[in-house]
């Protein structure tokens, strides 16, 4: 029988099939990390071991991967009371877990005068529930070994703040969980796998991707939920072929789903079997390709962003420039500089969350105008909004495959971009993926905001076009 870790209880709370196949499938069957993921990996070691390095934490000594010598080793520095334990091996009947630190605190045990409370460390900024539910995990383990709970599990975060909660508060989640995946460790058919944003960066994507495509999954359709899929399925409409042609009359013939959701994801389906998207009808109250697109790659490990670059007019032979920046502190004026240069007043496009939140934690160290604040428009939003995609769309690089029908990722992954900043040719690699990213917006604009809607799929002109 395969312990249940604390990574389990991570990937879990990420995705059930994650978890399922981690916990029946060896390692080999994984796909091997990008240069970019072992980077990033790679990083998160550095980040703990410096953390660790300063805090005079003792190791238990044990041969590589003999859990049980590892155990009986923690047990003794526990018992003798050592301040801190770096990756002490925590052990029940079916249960393993290595957390990064174990701290003494007052308070008789099992152990003696003293017992233990768990810190894991990571290398997010804010903490987040799977990393909870993992020291609340630990937490449990550690109980059975002390004979008494902490009351406490503790977070240190990448700018070295730590981050105490009250176990209790997550013991229900923990319970559940962890009965959920003793479940899959039985059954791991228990879990499907189910098209979603995390999907690109997982190590069993080609395995997952593969079974959703010869299965014809609803979740490869655009806006489809767990819970749509699961009434959609119970009705008969299993396969997107179905739910292209799924026409129900009555509420209970939609197992009482929104009139409205069935419809969009009725067109979703349509969409993907056409493979390519379906441009809708709506007010266009401006050109987009009058004002400018900004862009920005960035390394969000070391809260950096390494490049600007903007496109202007927002067409695709618009005049591209970019600038690094050289460190955290020059941001700001490659910014300036870049938009300096533009037109006053020209709407600046931007794609995501990434510029508004940087400009956000600028504007207030810096003499900013206000005004510009109220220039940025957000084109994600608007090309959700615009057309119906033949799979589900979470970042650029799905809008691009998915509204253009090209590999996003030609210019490579952004996630790379701290990678390149260290390299001999770093520049040019930054500059390379700014302008194909930049040129592919400038494409999708034409492509979706400015493109005369699809004919309507459900019409009989639909029909005969789309082949439904
Ligand atoms: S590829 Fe997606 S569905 Fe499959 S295990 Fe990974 S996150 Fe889950």
């Amino acid at each position: 029988m395969r312990p249940i870790t604390g990574t389990h209880v991570y990937s879990y709370v990420k995705c059930p099939r994650l978890a399922a196949l981690d916990l029946h499938l060896p390692r080999s069957e994984r796909r091997p990390p990008t240069e970019w993921e072992e980077f990033a990996a790679q990083r998160g070691r550095d980040f703990e071991a410096s953390y660790v390095a300063g805090l005079g934490a003792v190791a238990p000594r044990h041969p590589e991967r003999d859990f049980a010598a590892g155990a009986a080793a923690t047990r003794d520095l526990l018992l003798a009371g050592t301040p801190l334990v770096h990756q002490g091996v925590l052990q029940t009947e079916d249960c393993l877990g290595l957390p990064d630190l174990l701290r003494r605190v007052p308070g008789a045990s099992a152990l003696g005068d003293h017992h233990y409370e768990v810190l894991d460390v990571k290398t997010s900024g804010r903490p987040r529930g799977e990393q909870i539910l993992q020291v609340v995990f630990y937490s449990h383990l550690l109980t059975a070994l002390q004979q008494r709970a902490p009351s406490h599990g503790a977070l240190v975060l990448k700018d070295g703040r730590e981050e105490r909660f009250v176990l209790a508060d997550y013991e229900a989640a923990h319970d559940r969980v962890l009965a959920a995946l003793r479940a899959l460790r039985a059954e791991p058919t228990g879990a499907r796998p189910f098209l979603q944003a995390g999907c690109s960066g997982c190590y069993h994507d080609q395995r997952c991707l593969g079974e959703l495509t010869a299965a014809q999954d609803l979740s490869l359709v655009q806006g489809m939920s767990h819970g749509a899929r699961a009434i959609l399925e119970a009705l008969g409409c299993r396969t997107i072929a179905d739910l292209a042609s799924f026409h129900p009359q009555h509420a209970r013939e939609r197992g009482q789903l929104d009139a409205a959701l069935v419809r969009r994801l009725r067109r979703a389906a349509q969409a993907h079997l056409l493979g390519a998207p379906l441009v809708e009808t709506r007010p266009r109250t401006e050109r987009c390709r009058d004002g400018a697109i900004v862009h920005l790659l960035g390394d969000p490990f070391a809260d950096r962003v390494l490049a600007f670059g903007t496109l202007y007019p927002a067409v695709e032979g618009g005049r591209f420039t970019w600038t690094r920046a050289a460190d955290a502190d020059d941001e700001w004026r490659a910014f300036d500089e870049l938009v300096a240069a533009l037109p006053e007043r020209v709407p600046l496009w931007h794609f995501g969350e990434a510029l508004p939140r940087w400009y956000e934690g600028q504007v207030f160290a810096r003499e900013a105008d206000p005004a510009l604040e109220l220039r940025f428009q957000a084109l994600d939003k608007r090309l959700r909004g615009a057309a119906t995609y033949p799979r589900p769309v979470f970042g650029l690089s799905d809008f691009v495959q998915f509204g253009l029908q090209r590999d996003a990722l030609r210019a490579g992954h952004p996630g790379a971009a701290a990678l390149w900043a260290r390299g001999g040719d770093g520049d040019e690699r930054l500059r390379q993926k700014l302008e194909t990213d930049l040129r592919d917006l400038a494409e999708l604009i034409a492509a979706i905001l400015e493109a005369p809607p699809t004919v309507q799929a459900d019409s009989a002109e639909g029909v005969a076009t789309l082949g439904l």
